[in-house]
């Protein structure tokens, strides 16, 4: 897609929340009784990462289990406006900022407060290698991709491990058969609550994949599954996702 059509999409993304924020107050809250949810993409390592094909299995994902009312957004500017964010339980960041600028300074201030103030983030596949000169985004993640450094194996089935059996978002899940990029060498040593893990043929380690960070009042849910729509479309992943998002958002999985 050329940078034309993406910022006529964020163009017209910005232009949809600023009239929906003006004609119809908490137009966001339109579906009662649902999470609500701001799914930021837009941007990716291309062509290895379809971001707009990932971002619709993610959607769907969400939109299925009947519990979450899904906004996609495909520029992360609006990150910018605090009020906007304020109109959701969770930001799930899907996104690796490799052609569009960073974050301005309002929009790494208003996420980091969104979460520490006790809202919801999800973090998935290559979003943690976003925004290098941001000091605080990896404390957000919990562990963070380094170009370089992290890395994985050849795309392939593995068998996943549920590490949590206690924790509410894995509580009663079974060990599952992924089809997707096992992603390890994660950097970072902030405490992090592991769910689930494999052991990776390439860093020969046992390797987290899904885990939880607490981030002053709010809570963070890191997954790094989701190379393409078919990884994303594993019911095993798609349920993790499903308890992730919920729990990220509210603390609990009804
Ligand atoms: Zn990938």
């Amino acid at each position: 897609m050329k940078t034309t059509s993406i910022l006529g999409f964020a163009t017209t993304c910005l232009a949809l929340v600023a009239t929906l924020a003006f004609a119809l107050p908490g137009a966001a809250a339109e579906a009662p009784g649902k999470i609500k949810v701001l799914l930021v993409t837009g941007d990716d390592v291309q062509p290895a990462h379809n971001w707009h094909a990932v971002s619709q299995a993610i959607r769907e994902t969400l939109t299925t289990s009947g519990k979450f009312d899904v906004r996609v957004c495909e520029d992360a500017g609006v990150l910018d406006s605090a009020a906007t964010l304020g109109r959701y339980d969770l930001v799930f960041l899907h996104m690796y900022n490799a052609k569009t600028p960073t974050l301005s300074a309002g929009a790494k201030e208003n996420l980091a407060s969104y979460v520490k103030d006790g809202k919801g983030l999800v973090i998935s596949h290559l979003s943690s290698a976003s925004f290098k000169e941001w000091e605080e985004f990896p404390k957000l993640c919990g562990r963070y991709w380094v170009m370089g450094k992290s890395g994985h194996g050849p795309r392939a089935v593995f068998k996943a491990h549920i590490s949590n059996k206690d924790h509410p978002i894995t509580q009663g899940l079974a060990d599952f058969e992924a089809d997707d990029e096992l992603y390890a060498k994660l950097l970072g040593d902030a405490p992090i609550t592991v769910l689930v893990a494999a052991d990776s043929d390439w860093s020969k380690q046992t390797e987290a994949l899904a885990f939880t960070v607490a981030y002053g009042q709010g809570r963070v849910f890191h997954e790094t599954f989701g190379h393409d729509a078919k990884a994303i479309q594993n019911p095993s992943v798609q349920k993790l996702i499903q308890r992730g998002c919920e729990w990220a958002a509210t603390g609990k999985v009804q």
